[in-house]
């Protein structure tokens, strides 16, 4: 900052280690001089927007130069239909983010705590530390969230804890048991957000869908989005489903516009197209398994997956071992950040794509200095 800079942001904010979003595709491959790579980076959609949803939103582009509704009323109706919970438990959000801004802003105040689990997804604690609150960070136990040790760093400060479920980056889920438990002991003040992200690839028929839990217990909070399973990550839609007094509240703060138009007609449309839906979980099911195999047959440990995407360890740099994919055109995630310096993180992509990781890390690993 320039020296007579006298306007200052508060130390919270200051303490926020910036986002650092991945350069766009074409950046990449102009950067690295490759061509036709593909992305198993971001668990995005590998089979694009639901086709319905793309087709609603190329009508409503008519429409572009209204503002949007501002109650999402099609929206809300139709997902309190399918999800079975009155409409005045939901909250929309410029995706599943945004309603986690609305939670830390409107539940939080400096001095409050908020524990999560690490690594987690980083906008947790970028919400948290926004409004002045110190995450409590708890660490995974045998690649999972660990509730027990979560419940012991509850003190009179803690306000809430997040939940990934399944887990980002190691697709490991929660089991109702032990969740049951959980609610069982936690304190009845503590808000319990359960970040669904994945939950529409979750296999596991013991795991938690924390939807089961809204009527009966106030203190659950539950997160869905529109980005993974129905391949709209771009246009920015997600969901709340809590306690209709907790819906209230965020109303007060929200945004009237935080769903856009666009994202509005889309979501609708997604939600009936349920061909694509299951498409898009076959896919990638057949890929996780046909990747598991070929990591069986290449002797590299992994972590089977609840989610759409899987962890790998590579027993070497993952940074390195990113780099070197990069030139093979595949782009995966280095988990080295997240406190894993050997393990990428890939997202099961089409078939073809999926044989293209494989020949690519083969590559990889047969090269010297890796
Ligand atoms: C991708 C992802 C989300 C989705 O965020 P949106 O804002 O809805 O796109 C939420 N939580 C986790 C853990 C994710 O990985």
């Amino acid at each position: 900052m320039v020296e007579h800079m006298k306007i200052n942001a508060p130390d919270f904010i200051l303490k926020i280690s910036p986002y650092r979003p991945g350069k766009p595709l074409e950046e990449l491959e102009r950067e690295y001089g490759i061509s036709n790579s593909i992305k198993l980076a971001s668990n995005e959609n590998p089979l694009g927007p639901s086709p319905k949803a793309a087709a609603a939103m190329a009508a409503a582009i008519q429409n572009l130069h209204r503002y949007p509704d501002g109650s999402g009323y099609y929206l809300v109706r139709k997902l309190a239909e399918k999800l079975k919970v009155s409409w005045e438990r939901l909250v929309l959000g410029n995706g599943s983010d945004d309603v986690i801004g609305l939670l830390t802003r409107a539940f939080l105040v400096p001095g409050d705590e908020a524990v999560m689990p690490v690594p987690a997804f980083l906008m947790y604690e970028i919400f948290v530390r926004s409004v002045g609150a110190a995450p409590v960070m708890v660490p995974l136990r045998n690649h999972g969230i660990d509730l027990e040790a979560m419940l012991e760093k509850i003190t009179d400060k803690t306000r809430m804890v997040f939940l990934t479920q399944p887990n980002n980056p190691t697709g490991t889920a929660i089991s109702k048991a032990d969740f049951e438990k959980f609610l069982k002991l936690a304190p009845p003040n503590l808000m319990i957000i359960v970040d669904e992200a994945y939950i529409e690839f979750m296999r596991d028929p013991q795991g938690l869908e924390s939807l089961a839990y809204i009527d009966k217990d106030d203190r659950v909070v539950t997160l869905r989005t529109f980005s993974k399973a129905y391949g709209l990550a771009g246009i920015r839609i997600g969901y709340g489903v809590m306690a209709a007094e907790i819906a209230k509240i965020l109303q007060r703060i929200r945004q009237p516009f935080n769903a856009n138009s666009l994202a509005q007609v889309a979501a609708v449309a997604a939600l009936d197209d349920q061909a694509f839906l299951q498409k898009t979980i076959a896919v990638v099911h057949q890929g996780l398994d046909f990747l598991y195999a070929e990591m069986q047959r290449l002797h590299i440990p992994f972590h089977p997956s609840q989610a759409n995407f899987f962890m790998i360890d590579l027993g070497r740099p993952a940074d390195e071992v990113f780099e070197k994919m990069l030139l093979q055109g595949v782009i995966v995630r280095s988990m080295s950040s997240y406190g894993y310096p050997t393990c990428i993180r890939v997202s099961v992509g089409l078939p073809e794509e999926n044989v293209r990781f494989v020949q690519a890390l083969e590559k990889v690993l047969a090269m010297a200095g890796t």
